[in-house]
């Protein structure tokens, strides 16, 4: 394409190929509204990143935005990175959020995974089995966790194909080249867009790094919290006071050094988790499901990796430290009661988790996603929540992007 050229496109443009314009994608394409699809990065994703053991994913360098916090850079965005925990939209979030049809959207983004029961075989390792034992008498001191309703010890749902390969949001969602409604979606690599230009007839310039410029009707941003703040303010289109720091899930790594019979055996250090503790510990006021431990049988693939596992303790409301705490204090109660563990180490406290989201929160409309005052653009991504979402947020965003696309009116 030479560069300084204007394309004419299809009637939406998203931008950004991750959870959010994935999501977006299929459910466009499926209503035969022709798309176009920009994505920053490259679309082969290296075989490094389809292992199980997502922890390898921090040695792939080329997948990741430079600068700022972690993020992926390619069809899949973060997806392609990440700890590819599936976790259902937390149906009170939904409610709030004026998401209405969530619960279809999921179970129909869900189908394009393999569920638990297809999934490959995950089973626990040596101290997740251990951990298991003492969760199961019960959290905190009450009888013991049952699987339902999203809480209690429950086994994990992964992104993974039925080879224990990683899906990308791009990989499960995007249509397949046999599907019909695959020629409404035109979908470019390698095109990261420099900003946007809104005309007087509201139509949108998308400029691209590389000179061209398409013209589109509506535009859809789905670049991620850091990426689509960033895109709209050197566009002008908000200002830096429209944009909020990214409110985040806190998390602490308590470590525990393993002797051998609870280390996972040489050469099996596949996928590191199996199991994950979902509570309420009525310390906060809405008496919600607010802390969060996952358990990783190691800590990588490496023999110093072997010899660690992790409870990953997370505090799911904003800033509840008392949450966190109580957590932490839970985790090294069970390790003192484990036989096989050397010693503990407890990670900085309250670590952001990978969970950006919520920094256009002010400006944007939760139920329609449109931005205040631009009526060709919408933003679909983690950016746009309202608040922070009580799951981990992978699926709540394709969850949000689907309800956009499905309500979507082409015909304004
Ligand atoms: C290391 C890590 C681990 C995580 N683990 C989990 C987990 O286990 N479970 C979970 O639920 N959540 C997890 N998350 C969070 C989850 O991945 C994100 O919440 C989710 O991917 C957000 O989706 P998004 O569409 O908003 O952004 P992204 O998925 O990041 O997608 C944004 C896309 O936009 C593209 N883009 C950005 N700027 C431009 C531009 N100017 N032009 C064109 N394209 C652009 C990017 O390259 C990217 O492909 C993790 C995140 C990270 C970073």
């Amino acid at each position: 394409m030479p560069s300084n050229s204007t394309t004419p496109a299809a009637p939406v443009v998203i931008i950004g190929a991750g959870a959010a314009g994935c999501a977006a994608a299929r459910i466009l394409a499926r209503r035969q509204i022709p798309t176009l699809l920009l994505e920053a990065g490259p679309a082969e994703l290296p075989a490094a990143l389809r292992v199980g053991n997502h922890l390898s994913s921090v040695e792939v360098d080329d997948w990741w935005w430079e600068g700022g916090p972690p993020r992926g850079r390619g069809l899949g965005g973060s997806t392609a990175v990440n700890g590819m925990v599936l976790q259902g939209i937390d149906p009170r979030d939904a409610r709030r959020w004026g998401w209405d049809d969530a619960a279809d959207l999921q179970s129909d983004l869900r189908d394009a995974y393999p569920t638990i029961e297809e999934a490959p075989a995950n089973p626990p390792g040596p101290f997740t089995t251990a951990m298991s034992a003492l969760v199961e008498r019960g959290f905190p001191g009450g009888p013991a966790t049952s699987a339902s309703g999203g809480l209690g010890w429950l086994p994990l749902a992964l992104a993974l194909d039925a080879n224990g390969q990683r899906l990308t949001a791009a990989d499960a969602l995007l249509p397949d080249v046999a599907d019909p409604n695959a020629a409404f979606l035109t979908i470019r690599t390698d095109s990261a867009v420099e900003r946007l230009v809104e005309r007087s007839d509201n139509s949108i310039e998308v400029h691209l790094e590389s000179g061209e410029v398409i013209e589109a009707r509506h535009v859809a941003v789905a670049c991620g919290a850091t990426n689509s703040p960033s895109l709209l303010l050197r566009s002008g289109l908000v200002s830096d006071t429209n944009i909020s720091d990214a409110l985040n899930h806190w998390s602490t790594a308590v470590i525990a050094e393993l002797d051998e019979p609870l280390q996972v055996a040489p050469g099996e250090a596949g996928i590191p988790s199996s199991r994950l503790l979902r509570c309420q510990t009525a310390l906060t006021e809405n008496y919600r499901v607010d802390l969060q431990m996952l358990v990783l049988d190691h800590t990588g693939g490496s023999k110093e990796g072997r010899r660690h596992g992790v409870i990953l303790v997370t505090a799911l409301e904003k800033e509840r430290l008392l949450v966190l705490e109580a957590g932490i204090r839970q985790a090294l109660y069970w390790l003192r009661e484990l036989d096989g563990v050397r010693s503990v180490s407890i990670s900085k406290d309250r670590t952001p988790v990978q969970h950006q989201c919520s920094t256009l929160r002010d400006v944007v409309e939760s139920a329609s996603h449109g931005l205040a005052g631009h009526p060709s653009l919408s933003v679909i991504d983690a950016s746009a929540f309202p608040e922070l979402p009580h799951t981990n947020p992978m699926l709540t965003t394709m969850v949000g992007a689907a309800h956009w696309a499905t309500h979507w009116n082409a015909a304004v």
